[in-house]
C-alpha cells in the first residue's frame, strides 16, 4: 500500500501536463475594447447611406455583410466561454491567462508508468490533437468545444476540460502600444523563411506583394483592425500572411511609428536577402495593393476626394457637388517627382514609407476590385437603377427587372470559381466585389443588350473590353496600348452620357490602368481579391470584443499548425468515379470520374462547370472524364457553329468569346488534359435562342 501513492503520483506527473509558454505584454483587458454586445444586432435598414457618395460605400457596407451575422452570433455566446472558464479544474485554471498568446503542451516521462496508461495516454493526446486540428481548420467556436470536451471527460479523462488548452502554439509575440492602439509584429523573415520552408519553394527570388487595410470589427464600436499582410507572388497557391497587425479605436495616429518594423525588416531583406539553409534567395517588392484610402494613408498624399489626389498625374480636379477630374491627358507623375515631392499640392506629410527602395507611383497599381467593380460598375448600375444620376440614363422598372432575371440565369450557370452567384439588381447595394465582377468581365454585354440605349451599351462595351483585355496575360501583352484607347475614350464619352457627375477619383482612375498593368502584370496580378478573402478570414478569427489581437494571433498559430489549406498540388486530382459513359475505342477499360482538380481550375460533368476551350481555341463541352494508363483525358464535344457574340469596338472572337449553337453537337474526341487551353462560362442568350461562351479570367 506504501507503494501505492508515489506510483500514482508518478502516473499524475507523467499524463500530459499543459504550461503556459511564452507570454507577450500583458493587456489591460478592461482598458481597451469595451463593447456593448447588447448594441450589435446588425441593422441594415438603418443605414444613412449618402446617395451622391457612392464611391465610399466599402467602408459602410463592409459592416452590414454575412460576416457581422456570424460574428454577432459569436459575441453573444461570450456568456458560455465565460461559464465554461468558471467550471475549470483549479490546476487548469490557474494556467490559464487571457491575454497569454502562446500555449505549450509538455508530456513529461516517468520511468514506473506501466504500459496500460501509456496507451491510454496515447489514446487522449491523438483525440485531443485531432480536436485542436479541427477547432482550428474549421474555427469552431470554444464555447462549442468546451461542450463537446465536457460530453467527453468521462471517457477521456487525461482531456483538457478547457477548448484554449487544446491548441499549442509555440511562437512567441510581442504586442506594444503605439500610434494610439496595440501593435504586433509578427515579422517578415520569420513568415518567409516558415513558407519557404514548409512548402519546400526553390526560386531565386521572392516577390512580395504588400496590402494594408483598415477592418471594423462591430457595428457598436470604432474598434479595427490595421492588418500588414502580405502574399509571395511568384510562388502558386499561397495565400497572403499576417506580417503585422494593429488594433485600435481609430487608424494608427502615426503611421511612421506604425509602419517602421515593417520598413526596417523589409530594407534590410531586400539588400541583404533571405539566408535560406546557407543559400541567399534575392527579396523584391513587386508591388503594394491596397485601396485609395489605404494607398493615401501609406504615402502621405491627400485622400481620393481631395483635388490633387490622382497618384498618377498632375491634374487638379473641379468642384461639381463632390470632387470630379474632366481632363484625360495631364502630365503624369513620376517616382523621382514623388520623391521630391515636386507637386506641393499632392502630398500631406513625407511618405512613411520612404526608406524602401521602391517606386511610390509606379508600383503602387490601382487595384481594380476597388476602383473598376465597386467603383466604376456600381455607379454605373445604381445610375441605371436610379434614384441616383441623369434621368436620361435611368432605366424603368420593367428593364432592371429584366437585368435580375438575366442575372438569375447566369447564376445558375455560374462555374465553382465564382464564390458568389449574382444576386437581383435590387441588392445592389448589398452586392460584393465579385457580383460586380461577373456583371463587368462576364455577362454583361448579353445582359445589358436590349435593355440599354444603344449609345449606353456601346459605350458599356467600351469599358467591358478594355478590361477584358487587361484581365488576360496574353492579351493584355499584345493588345494593352488599345486597351487604353477603349478606356480613356470610356471616360471621354462617360459625361456626353451620363454628366460630369460621372468623372470622379474612380473613373479618372482609369485612363491609367494600362500602364499600371505595363509595369506590374495584368490587372488579376495585383488586384485586392486575395487580400480581402484573407482579412475576411482575420476578422472571424474574432469571436468576443476581449483582447482581438491575442485571439487572432492564437488561432493564427493554430491554423499554421495544423491546416495544410495552401498547399501546392501540382497532378490534377480525380473524384467521384463512375461507369455511365460515354467512352471512346482505346478508352474501354479507362477509369471513368465526374470531377476533376487542376491547379488552374475545377472541370466536371455538370452545367456550370463543363466547358472548355481545346488547345486550337474551340468550344467544347466536357462529356466524361477518364483516367487511362496514369494519364488524364477529357471526352468532349465541339461546337459545331461557332460566331462573333458582338461585334463592337472589335469582333467578340479576338476575345475568345463566341456565340455557340444551344448544345454541342460534334463528335466526342479524345482531348489530354494538359491541352485544354482554358475553362469557359458558358450561358443560354435567351433573345438569340443559343449560349454563349467567355473564358474564365481569375482563375489561377
Ligand atoms: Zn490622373
Amino acid at each position: 500500500m506504501s507503494k501505492a501513492a508515489p506510483l500514482t503520483e508518478k502516473a499524475r506527473s507523467r499524463t500530459s501536463l499543459w504550461r503556459r509558454a511564452t507570454i507577450g505584454v500583458h493587456v489591460d483587458s478592461e482598458a481597451c475594447y469595451d463593447c456593448d454586445i447588447s448594441d450589435l444586432a446588425p441593422d441594415v435598414q438603418n443605414l444613412n447611406v449618402e446617395l451622391d457618395d457612392i464611391d465610399n460605400f466599402d467602408d459602410i457596407y463592409m459592416c452590414v455583410g454575412d460576416d457581422e451575422l456570424h460574428e454577432f452570433e459569436d459575441i453573444h455566446n461570450v456568456d458560455d466561454v465565460d461559464r465554461c472558464q468558471d467550471q475549470l479544474p483549479e490546476h487548469d485554471y490557474e494556467l490559464y491567462d487571457d491575454s497569454c498568446v502562446g500555449w505549450r503542451w509538455e508530456t513529461v516521462e516517468s520511468e514506473s508508468d506501466s504500459e496500460s496508461d501509456l496507451d491510454d495516454d496515447e489514446t487522449c493526446t491523438g483525440v485531443a490533437r485531432q480536436l485542436a486540428e479541427w477547432m482550428a481548420v474549421d474555427n469552431i467556436k470554444s464555447s462549442s468545444v468546451n461542450k463537446l470536451l465536457k460530453i467527453l471527460s468521462p471517457h477521456f479523462p487525461q482531456l483538457p476540460l478547457d477548448s484554449r488548452t487544446l491548441t499549442k502554439t509555440p511562437l512567441h509575440h510581442d504586442i506594444v502600444e503605439i500610434s494610439g492602439g496595440q501593435y504586433c509584429h509578427i515579422g517578415l523573415k520569420v513568415v518567409l523563411l516558415h513558407f519557404v520552408r514548409r512548402y519546400s519553394v526553390v526560386v531565386d527570388c521572392l516577390e512580395l506583394q504588400i496590402n494594408v487595410d483598415g477592418v471594423p470589427l462591430f457595428r457598436s464600436s470604432n474598434t479595427s483592425l490595421w492588418p500588414i499582410l502580405c502574399l509571395i507572388r511568384n510562388v502558386a497557391a499561397v495565400e497572403p500572411f499576417l506580417v503585422g497587425l494593429f488594433c485600435g479605436k481609430h487608424k494608427p495616429n502615426n503611421p511612421a511609428e506604425f509602419l517602421s518594423p515593417f520598413v526596417c525588416e523589409a530594407d534590410n531583406l531586400i539588400e541583404h536577402g533571405l539566408i535560406v539553409d546557407d543559400k541567399r534567395v534575392e527579396v523584391k517588392i513587386h508591388s503594394f495593393v491596397c485601396d485609395a484610402p489605404a494607398r493615401a494613408f501609406l504615402k502621405g498624399i491627400k485622400s481620393h476626394s481631395g483635388y490633387s489626389s490622382c497618384e498618377k498625374c498632375i491634374v487638379h480636379g473641379e468642384y461639381a457637388g463632390k470632387v470630379i477630374f474632366p481632363t484625360v491627358d495631364d502630365p503624369l507623375h513620376t517616382d523621382e517627382d514623388f520623391e521630391l515631392m515636386r507637386d506641393e499640392n499632392h502630398h500631406i506629410i513625407p511618405c512613411p514609407l520612404r526608406p524602401l527602395r521602391v517606386g511610390f507611383v509606379s508600383q503602387f497599381g490601382i487595384d481594380y476590385m476597388h476602383m473598376a467593380c465597386l467603383g466604376v460598375m456600381r455607379r454605373l448600375l445604381l445610375y441605371w437603377k436610379g434614384p441616383v444620376g441623369p434621368l436620361s440614363v435611368r432605366l424603368p422598372r420593367n428593364s432592371v427587372l429584366e437585368i435580375s432575371k438575366h442575372l438569375a440565369i447566369f447564376a445558375a450557370h455560374s462555374p465553382v470559381e465564382f464564390a458568389r452567384k449574382a444576386r437581383s439588381v435590387d441588392d445592389v447595394l448589398k452586392w460584393k466585389a465579385t457580383e460586380f465582377r461577373q456583371l463587368m468581365l462576364y455577362s454583361g454585354p448579353f445582359i445589358l443588350r436590349g435593355v440599354l440605349s444603344d449609345s449606353v451599351y456601346k459605350h458599356f462595351l467600351l469599358l467591358y473590353v478594355g478590361l477584358r483585355i487587361l484581365s488576360c496575360k496574353q492579351l493584355s501583352a499584345a493588345y494593352c496600348d488599345y486597351a487604353n484607347e477603349l478606356l480613356v475614350k470610356f471616360v471621354k464619352d462617360g459625361e456626353v452620357h451620363y454628366g460630369r457627375s460621372l468623372l470622379v477619383y474612380n473613373v479618372h482612375s482609369l485612363v491609367h490602368l494600362a500602364a499600371d498593368v505595363k509595369k506590374l502584370g495584368c490587372i488579376q496580378e495585383f488586384s485586392a481579391f486575395p487580400f480581402e478573402s484573407k482579412l475576411g478570414h482575420i476578422k472571424k478569427l474574432v469571436h468576443k470584443p476581449q483582447n482581438p489581437i491575442q485571439q487572432i494571433l492564437r488561432r493564427l498559430d493554430a491554423q499554421m499548425t495544423f491546416c495544410n489549406v495552401s498547399e501546392v498540388n501540382t497532378s490534377p486530382v480525380v473524384k467521384s468515379e463512375h461507369s455511365c459513359g460515354p467512352l471512346l475505342p482505346g478508352f474501354a477499360n479507362a477509369v471513368q470520374y465526374k470531377r476533376v482538380k487542376t491547379e488552374q481550375f475545377v472541370l466536371a460533368l455538370s452545367t456550370g462547370n463543363n466547358c472548355i476551350l481545346t488547345n486550337a481555341g474551340i468550344p467544347a463541352v466536357v462529356k466524361n472524364i477518364v483516367v487511362n494508363n496514369g494519364s488524364t483525358h477529357i471526352l468532349c464535344s465541339c461546337y459545331r457553329k461557332v460566331s462573333d457574340a458582338f461585334d463592337y469596338p472589335l469582333p467578340s472572337s479576338a476575345l475568345r468569346i463566341f456565340r455557340v449553337e444551344s448544345e454541342a453537337t460534334g463528335n466526342i474526341i479524345a482531348i489530354p488534359l494538359g491541352d485544354v487551353k482554358c475553362k469557359c462560362v458558358c450561358f443560354p442568350d435567351m433573345s438569340k435562342n443559343c449560349s454563349v461562351v467567355i473564358p474564365l479570367l481569375h482563375c489561377k
